[in-house]
């Protein structure tokens, strides 16, 4: 494995490094005070438009740079030490640039021009509800329960769907809505689900109040209603019913970024605590030359350098492997995030009572920090499907003979051991047809 940029891609690093640090980092009481949409800061997100970061992993004959999922990974982790919110907004495009391949052609034209020309596009994915969090992510699949959003075709055509979705990121500036729907309420959410693509001003589309929030309050949630909203047929961005497989498709790559950005924030934490170890003085001594002040530091340090590790393998996987396995995205989306959070914390106790001031750049960080546990599941849901997916693929390789103890119980089963096989190979293989897009 190589993690060496290419000098093109060192550069675009530093200039991203450069603005999160001169625009992004300054503009905390901005990105912190907004309530309304009208009031989201656009202005700051021009240079980063500018440095192509919108466009960062789209292919470069649609105008983006086609960058691999290290390169994404770096440059997240970049944006969120200056911002997490701003880091949430530019990531959310790779997300949909990735889908591109797979889009109807009007949905495709819809997305690569906006990401390309029109600085306004916001693309946003809406998938839970109010009675459909973890059963989504899970998922708990099973009628009448995950996204229950209602889809019906009418007279073989159009799409109407009714339903609401909440805490939807970029809800209120978002101009193109991926919506689950469920079109067979009788099949659980993996067969009975299809994604589609909702223009903002789609009638029928309304969208709630920002919420606020803990942290991370750069990046807007808002609940969005789609009250007998038409979409046309090839609106359906998945296939009939397989929705679901499209979502998680997204969601695995979503959760190697969205590690990036814990990590962002954490050096950023770690960055503070250092600086001010060596500027605060009590005993008679800066406060670095305590063994527990130091202690700390060193703890964070190694910390941070264990999760850039598995956060660059996990990367540079995704971009190589043949398949890709998605046990290594669930797994450095939840390791990155706690880490995130010890370390602030442990930045934040070394600022002794300040740490918890406003104005504090560290009592920022903590509370980003503990905002980044539920992006795309949360990290419990995410740990049990790293464990449940680590099982099922001992059980398949019992049973083909290929791995582990011999299992008398997978000899004796072929309805078990195939059974398993699927679940070990259905979304590895689904994700490789993404991989070479990464
Ligand atoms: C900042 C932010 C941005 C978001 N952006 C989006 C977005 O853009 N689009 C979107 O669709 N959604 C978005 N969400 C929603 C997010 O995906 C959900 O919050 C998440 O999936 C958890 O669902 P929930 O909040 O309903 O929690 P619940 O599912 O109600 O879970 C509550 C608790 O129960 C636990 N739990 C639930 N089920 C099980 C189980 N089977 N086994 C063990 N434990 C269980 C959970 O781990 C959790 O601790 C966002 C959320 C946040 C906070």
């Amino acid at each position: 494995m190589d993690f060496r940029l290419s000098p093109d891609d060192e550069a675009l690093v530093a200039a991203t490094r450069d603005y999160a640090r001169r625009v992004l980092a300054p503009a905390a009481d901005r990105f912190e005070s907004f309530t309304t949409a009208d009031e989201f800061p656009w202005d700051l997100m021009e240079e980063g438009t500018a440095l192509g970061l919108r466009a960062l992993p789209l292919d470069p004959e649609l105008g983006g740079r086609g960058a691999d999922m290290v390169l994404q990974a770096i440059v997240a982790a970049e944006l969120a030490a200056g911002d997490v919110g701003a880091a949430y907004f530019f990531r959310h495009y790779w997300r949909f640039a990735r889908l591109i391949p797979r889009l109807p052609s009007r949905v495709r034209d819809l997305v690569v021009t906006g990401i390309t020309t029109d600085d306004r596009f916001v693309p946003a994915s809406a998938s839970t509800e109010e009675g459909a969090g973890s059963d989504n992510a899970l998922p708990y699949d099973a009628p009448g329960h995950g996204a229950m959003l209602a889809a019906r075709q009418v007279d073989g055509g159009d799409w109407v769907l009714d339903g609401t979705k909440t805490m939807i990121t970029n809800g209120g500036i978002a101009s193109l809505y991926f919506v689950l729907g469920r079109t067979d309420p009788g099949r659980g959410i993996r067969t009975g689900a299809t994604m589609f693509a909702v223009p903002a001003q789609t009638p029928g589309v309304h969208v709630g109040p920002l919420y606020r929030k803990l942290g991370q309050r750069g990046s807007p949630q808002a609940d969005v209603t789609f009250s007998e909203c038409r979409v046309p047929a090839d609106f359906a961005v998945s296939a009939v019913g397989e929705g679901y497989a499209s979502a998680e498709r997204g969601l695995v790559a979503a959760n190697v970024t969205n590690a990036a950005l814990s990590l962002g924030v954490a050096e950023a934490a770690y960055e503070e605590a250092l600086d001010w170890s060596i500027d605060r003085v009590q005993g008679g001594v800066p406060i670095h030359r305590h063994q527990l002040v130091a202690h700390d530091l060193g703890w964070m340090r190694s910390h941070l350098d264990a999760a850039r590790s598995f956060l660059l393998q996990a990367a540079w996987r995704y971009s190589h492997d043949q398949p890709f396995d998605p046990g290594w995205s669930w797994g450095v989306r939840v390791f990155c995030a706690d880490a995130a959070i010890e370390v602030t914390r442990r930045a934040m106790l070394l600022f002794g009572g300040r740490g918890m001031m406003a104005g504090y750049r560290v009592e920022k960080l903590v509370r980003d920090a503990l905002t980044l546990t539920h992006g795309n599941g949360t990290s419990a849901i995410l740990t049990a499907r790293l464990g449940t997916h680590q099982a099922d693929a001992r059980i398949a390789a019992r049973a083909a003979g290929s791995g582990g103890r011999p299992s008398p119980e997978a000899a004796t089963s072929e309805t078990r051991a195939e059974l398993a096989a699927q679940v070990a190979a259905g979304l590895t293989a689904a994700v490789t047809a993404e991989v070479h897009h990464g």
